[in-house]
């Protein structure tokens, strides 16, 4: 059977992936499993879904679907056919006056939330990982997070969905007599379904003193994801009803969810937050009872070892580290909807607190930001116990759940256990008002012995939650592998096998994700394990977490950052294993594509990092081993200002080139000479500006050097491609000039500006030398301009401003303490904070679109443009889609294809109605989007200039 050619079949090309890279990509979850795919298969519909079921049954395949795949119990992985629905199934939509959202299953659930902010409505389900976990996940594990509990849940807040199930049939469960149709059209699922219902209610057996239908019952006031919902039986009447319910965190093991409608909840907008300090965890856990009733919605307890992995971090509360060594704390919050309800809420925090016993006063807090500070502690737990393991290990997210009132003593136990198996770092945090625990605990999988270790515990801990407890073996993470030999150890022979029955009657051939929920190896849970073969000290802390995914601008065309790293792991494990096999050399030779050129290196994936791993670092790091002589690259740093000059003229020359052959001309010549040459060169396209007009003539409008309020250093982009292209205008240097005119604002333009530069051009490709060489000469210019950082300093280029403030660690010692003492501000914070307050500004009705790009949302002067653009226009939109345009300096120019990809949600967004002006604040940024949308963004600057003009 050739599987790629029997898959062409059923979906294009462009869909069905086979290659080495793109299974080994796909082999890592979140989880501590790998299972390698033999394809990897991205369907768009409803048809494509049935037809992939049919194959798999007929030749007998696994298959799997996959969301974000941030599972962390491994069922998201599939050693036959993995169906990844991150790319296709993105639609949504708000209905009932945002009572109830559509959506499709891969759409990121922050995403989903962000789009019902504005009606003050959001979903129930809230877990931690909501920014980077999708839909189709979050309903598939039944996900929930600190506020969720059990009536807040996909389960609890379902309104309707669209399924597909391993024998094709599909319904929308909203369509009319759709309970009418299910029973006439699948008789046999319908009547096994009532069956297992009959089955539960008429067991009289009994397990641990209690019947069926009674363990079920008490079992789900607690939050429980170890097996299927066995709920949904004794909740619901209606065969379809029933089923509904258990599509609900069946992990995709029973059917496919195609779309869902989920009921909303008051995104409540005040909040009262404290830390609460104990001095044991025993006094901590007996406190959640009382803080419980309160109405408190989130209880969030940390013992000392979560505490002590914190107490460094920069804003957490300075307590921490002077706490005794048993200490524990409690995060409290209240939310609600007016000033009364919140009101009432501070005084159950009040009559609360004196009922307790704890170690300092308490910390209450009804301003954000310093209930901000408060959650710091809480949400870097994991990130920091992540960060600090040793190298080649796993962290494990480990997600029980006991009887609240048994927590005190629950999490003694869990600490010696941690003692038993020698996991010093280990330590316990969680939802405590749901009795819900985590632990982390870090662990190599390098040796047998590792295995048995960790096996060994696993059985001490299964033994100790379910049966000293009788607890929930997975609280919110899902069974996956995980806890699959274990659901019958906690829910007793008779529900185990209702669960198999019912596996059955839905998924008769067991090909849909086998292995999941259900399954024969006693040893699941300690096979397929995950190893971690060190690459680099940039990335060898990465836990595989899938947070970055989301940001990536390459992740629908090539490779996602965890991937990168994923598969650098597999080279160097093959490297290790001595394989220099033909495997490796077509691994590494994808990866040259796939994994260095389309990285934007614009580190946006560093930004969601829990442990602060910027691939895109490490990617320019690639580049730079890559680079064999970097004698030409040094000669244009030192010769930049020729090279400057070279650039305006060959852009000018561009211009006349695409008068008379037009853009496609120039690109069939560009092409033809990359096949000659066999080195990518620059695409041209229509949004390249023009080259600006000599500054000279521009700096004779600047003020006295001697009296000179601001230094300007316009950037050399924007010095070579300061004048938009389309309609003639002024450049950008002119404009800010203008600007500080209108302001009697003095700014001086340095004579020797030409041929000063970031350094950024250089870095990008690799040229370590020629970069730090330019960053050097640069930094001693700028110390001379400012006057030995006596004056501010401003760009107009915001990717350059980024570059300079943040390339301190490229600098040597003695450059490095001139480069302190500068004052670096961005074009967008000089306008925001010292041109606007001396501006007379008249507001234009225009409605605009906007791009904060990635270097400003780094540099966080985001919400300085929006803030500058609500002062010059009626409204001004920052896209939900809003993302990298990856046009990174040249990139874009250099693949064309990856800023198509990049930009295609966010250009569709822009496109959906008509703008009146798209501003942005970074010439190449203003290209990438001007060529993805046909649409002429302009720099910030250009809005203020038109809101500021005197008539
Ligand atoms: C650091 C970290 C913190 C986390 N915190 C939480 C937390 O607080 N609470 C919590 O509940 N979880 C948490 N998780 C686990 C995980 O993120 C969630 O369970 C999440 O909802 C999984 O979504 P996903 O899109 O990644 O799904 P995936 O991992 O891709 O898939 C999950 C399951 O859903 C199935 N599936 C996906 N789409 C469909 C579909 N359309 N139809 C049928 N089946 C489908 C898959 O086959 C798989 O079995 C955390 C994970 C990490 C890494
Ligand atoms: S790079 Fe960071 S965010 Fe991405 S998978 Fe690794 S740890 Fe998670
Ligand atoms: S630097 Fe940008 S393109 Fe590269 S991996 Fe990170 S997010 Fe993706």
């Amino acid at each position: 059977m050739d599987l790629h050619s029997d898959l062409l079949r059923i979906l294009p090309a462009t869909r069905v992936h086979t290659r080495l890279i793109d299974r080994i990509a796909y082999a890592n979850d979140a989880s501590y499993f790998r299972l390698v795919p033999q394809a990897v298969v991205q369907p768009k519909s409803i048809g494509e879904i049935q037809s992939l079921f049919k194959f798999t049954q007929i030749n007998k395949i696994p298959m799997t679907f996959r969301a974000a795949g941030t599972s962390l119990s491994g069922q998201a992985q599939s050693d036959g056919i993995l169906v990844d629905i991150s790319k296709h199934w993105g639609k949504y939509s708000i209905e009932n006056e945002a009572r109830r959202i559509r959506f499709q299953p891969g759409i990121v659930g922050g995403f989903i939330n962000a789009a019902l902010k504005p009606h003050r409505r959001r979903i129930g389900p809230d877990p931690a990982s909501i920014d980077a976990c999708m839909m189709g996940g979050i309903l598939a594990n039944n996900s929930s997070g600190m506020c969720c509990g059990v009536t807040e849940n996909s389960y609890r807040t379902i309104h309707s969905m669209t399924f597909t199930l391993p024998n094709g049939f599909t319904l929308n469960t909203a369509s009319p007599n759709a309970s009418q149709v299910f029973e006439n059209e699948q008789p046999d699922i319908a009547k096994g379904l009532l069956e297992l219902k009959q089955r539960i209610i008429n067991s009289t057996s009994e397990h641990r003193g209690e019947t069926l239908a009674q363990k079920i019952r008490r079992r789900y006031q607690m939050k429980n994801t170890n097996g299927y919902l066995l709920n949904a039986f004794l909740d619901f009447e209606s065969p379809l009803d029933i089923l509904t319910h258990l599509l609900i965190g069946s992990e995709g093991t029973l059917g496919f969810i195609a779309e869902a409608v989920l009921n909303t909840l008051s995104d409540y907008p005040l909040r009262y937050t404290g830390q609460l300090y104990f001095r044991n965890i025993q006094d901590a856990a007996s406190a959640i009872a009382p803080i419980k009733a309160s109405g408190a919605r989130a209880a969030e307890i940390m013992d000392r070892a979560a505490l002590r992995s914190v107490q460094h971090h920069h804003g957490v509360p300075a307590i921490l580290s002077q706490l005794p060594d048993q200490a524990a704390a409690i995060l409290v919050e209240y939310q609600a909807e007016d000033t009364g309800s919140i009101s009432a809420f501070v005084k159950e925090a009040e009559r609360v607190v004196r009922q307790i016993k704890l170690l300092h006063d308490p910390e209450f807090t009804d301003d954000p930001t310093q209930a901000f500070a408060l959650w710091k502690t809480r949400k870097g737990i994991i990130p920091s116990i992540g960060g600090m393991r040793a190298s080649g290990t796993t962290c494990i997210n480990e997600d029980v759940a006991f009887p609240v009132e048994r927590l005190a003593d629950a999490v003694t136990d869990l600490q010696r256990l941690f003692m038993d198996f020698g996991y010093a770092d280990g330590a316990v945090f969680g939802h405590a008002k749901d009795g819900n625990l985590h632990f982390l605990i870090n662990q190599a999988f390098n040796t047998d012995a590792d295995t048995r270790h960790f096996d060994g515990f696993i059985h001490a801990m299964v033994k100790l939650v379910s049966g000293k407890y009788d607890g929930a073996l997975k609280a919110e993470h899902g069974t996956g592998r995980n806890m699959a030999p274990f659901v019958e150890t906690e829910w007793g022979a008779e529900a185990y096998a209702v669960m198999r029955d019912l596996k059955s009657l839905l998924d008769p051939d067991h090909m849909l994700n086998p292995g999941v929920m259900i399954n024969d190896d006693p040893n699941a849970h300690a096979t397929a394990l995950k190893g971690m073969a060190l690459v680099s000290p940039k990335i060898d802390k990465c836990i595989e977490c899938g947070f970055c995914e989301s940001r990536c601008p390459s992740r629908r065309l090539t490779l996602t950052p965890r991937q990168r790293i994923v598969v650098q792991r597999e080279l160097a494990r093959m490297r290790l294993a001595g394989s220099d096999s033909p495997q490796a050399d077509s691994l590494s030779k994808d990866y040259n594509y796939a994994g260095i050129d389309t990285c934007a290196a614009d580190g946006l994936c560093e930004t969601a990092c829990p442990v602060s791993i910027n691939t895109g670092e490490y990617i320019k790091g690639l580049r730079s081993d890559a680079v064999k002589d970097e004698s030409s690259a040094l000669w244009i740093a030192n010769h930049f200002a020729l090279a400057e000059k070279s650039i305006g003229l060959a852009t000018g020359l561009g211009h006349v080139a695409e008068k008379l052959i037009g853009t496609k001309g120039i690109n069939s010549i560009i092409r033809t000479a990359e096949k000659i040459s066999k080195i990518t060169l620059p695409k041209w396209n229509n949004a390249i500006p023009f080259p600006s007009a000599s500054l000279s003539g521009i700096k004779r409008r600047a003020k006295d050097t001697s009296r000179a309020e601001f230094i300007y250093f316009p950037s050399c982009i924007s010095r070579q491609l300061g004048i938009p292209a389309g309609e003639r205008r002024k450049s950008l240097t002119e404009t800010f000039l203008t600007l500080s005119q209108r302001a009697d604002i003095s700014l001086s333009i340095p004579d020797d500006v030409i041929g000063t530069c970031c350094g950024m051009p250089f870095q990008s490709k690799g040229y370590r030398a020629a970069s730090q060489a330019t960053l050097h000469q640069t930094i001693q210019k700028l110390w001379r301009w400012s006057d030995g950082g006596r004056i501010p300093i401003f760009l107009d280029t915001t990717s350059c401003t980024h570059a300079l403030r943040t390339r301190g660690d490229d600098l040597n010692e003695e450059v490095k303490i001139r480069w302190r003492q500068l004052t670096l501000l961005d074009g967008v914070e000089f306008l925001h904070d010292h041109v606007l307050p001396k501006l007379a500004l008249h507001p234009l009705q225009d409605e605009i679109i906007l791009h904060p790009n990635c270097s400003a949302r780094k540099l966080g002067v985001d919400g300085k443009i929006l803030s500058i653009a609500q002062r010059c226009v009626r409204t001004a939109t920052v896209p939900l889609n809003l993302g990298c345009c990856a046009f990174a300096g040249d990139r874009g120019l250099l693949f064309p294809e990856l800023t198509r990809s990049a930009t295609e949600k966010e250009s569709t967004e822009a496109l959906a109605r008509e703008y009146d002006g798209y501003y942005s604040s970074n010439i190449p940024c203003e290209m990438g989007m001007s060529e993805a949308t046909k649409k002429q963004y302009l720099s910030i600057a250009y809005l203020v200039e038109k809101a500021s003009r005197s008539s």
